[in-house]
């Protein structure tokens, strides 16, 4: 990607009316742009981390042994008036009349949607378990939308569902979940605090948050000295057991040919939240710094004078090698001062970063950065991109 040709608009002051720094930053670096409180477009920077987010979740739910499908966001609150979430959960939910006249929500989480799905597709013991999860947009008007995308009021959520005929299995289930949430938090940069906790409004026994120390967290985690630190909800799952299945209908024949309701577990992960989460972890007074899983490029070349031939020879001929090598490259190829260069690129973040500047150039040479330690690295320009390629790939 060229920046010239690139929607990605950086803002050099801090935003007026932001507390968090992942929401300034999040702003600054152009990745999310608030429409209203609580809800936010995200930009072409900031939806390439989605991605890469995403993809880490699929990577990590499909070895799991969970199948990806997308349910609907327009809910009819009928099937909410069945568990009575319609009422525990009345103070989130968006709700409005359809041109019928019934009455429907904007779906703030689907444990019963997906018990209603599954319940029309199995019959018999030998159809089971199941785990099937979704990425998807969730709705939720909350009392106080606070830091950005962390609590809005929507925002973009995993969620897995599992089924099964004993408890033995939903716990081996359960564990294989909490196995790959160790890994998904890992490959974002992460190491959450993992805590047993209060089901809430999901119901059921058994539960875990994943937690990650960070100043502007709404929960409180005592650490192992017994100091209590604040930290963000990251993900919850939760073996919920059969509060879904009586209440829906969702039934199967055992062995025997006798109807039992379906146990199941439940796991969340809040991906927007995520990303703010990851800044919150990984940034310094000037900007983001990207753990690689995550970030939206891995390399950006910084031509530092644009009108100059032989620098831009090199520049391009190292988009065009890196780009060969699956390298996700940016290229600043704006004609602008190399203090806003500079500045920019220490506030978008991205892992590595190549200098070529004429002065260097004369020498045989050319710079390289690594964002998150700040070392530079002067090599000579043809082994620049073998050095960062080994650098990435390590
Ligand atoms: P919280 O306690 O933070 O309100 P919750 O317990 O209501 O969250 P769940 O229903 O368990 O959340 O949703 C799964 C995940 O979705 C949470 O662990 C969190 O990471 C994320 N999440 C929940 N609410 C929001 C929100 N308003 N904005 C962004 N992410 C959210
Ligand atoms: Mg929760």
């Amino acid at each position: 990607m060229k920046w010239s040709s690139y929607f990605l608009p950086t803002i050099k002051e801090v935003p007026v009316g932001t507390e968090a720094v992942s929401h300034q930053l999040l702003l600054r670096a152009g990745l999310v742009h608030m429409l209203t409180s609580g809800v936010y477009s995200y930009l072409p920077l900031g939806w390439r981390v989605l991605g890469k987010i995403q993809n880490i979740i699929r990577e990590e739910m499909n070895a799991a042994g969970a199948n990806e499908l997308l349910m609907p966001a327009i809910l009819p609150l009928e099937i909410w008036q069945k568990t009575g979430r319609d009422k525990t959960l009345e103070e989130v939910m968006i709700r409005f009349k359809n041109k019928k006249g019934a009455s429907m929500c904007l779906g703030p989480t689907h444990e019963e949607i997906i018990t209603d799905l599954v319940k029309s597709f199995i019959q018999s013991y030998r159809q089971l378990p199941v785990t099937l999860y979704q990425i998807q947009t969730k709705f939720r008007d909350e009392t106080r939308p606070r830091f950005g995308v962390v609590r809005a009021c929507e925002f973009i959520m995993k969620d897995a569902y599992s089924f099964h005929t004993n408890n033995d299995d939903l716990k081996k289930k359960y564990d294989v979940m909490y196995g790959a949430y160790q890994k998904i938090f890992a490959r974002c940069g992460l190491q959450p605090i993992i805590s047993e906790a209060d089901s809430g409004a999901m119901g059921g026994r058994v539960s875990h948050e994943f937690l990650v120390p960070a100043p502007i967290g709404e929960d409180k985690v005592k650490d192992t000295d017994g100091v209590e630190r604040p930290c963000i909800e990251v993900g919850h799952i939760f073996q919920l057991g059969t509060k879904y299945s009586e209440a829906l209908g969702a039934v199967y024949l055992d062995e025997q040919g006798k109807q039992q309701p379906m146990i199941m577990g439940c796991y969340g992960i809040g991906v927007s939240r995520l990303i703010a989460t990851i800044i919150e972890v990984h940034h310094d007074e000037k900007g983001i710094k990207w753990p690689s899983g995550v970030a939206p490029f891995d390399v950006e070349i910084l031509p530092l004078q644009v009108t100059d031939p032989e620098v831009m020879k090199i520049a391009q001929q190292y988009y065009d090698e890196l780009t060969k090598q699956h390298i996700d490259v940016l290229m600043d190829d704006r004609d602008e001062t190399a203090g806003r260069k500079f500045n920019d690129a220490d506030l978008i973040g991205l892992p590595y970063r190549i200098i070529i500047g004429k002065r260097g150039l004369a020498e045989g040479n050319v710079e390289i950065k690594n964002r998150a330690t700040l070392a530079v690295e002067v090599v000579p320009k043809d082994n620049a991109v073998e050095r960062v390629l080994a650098l990435t790939k390590g």
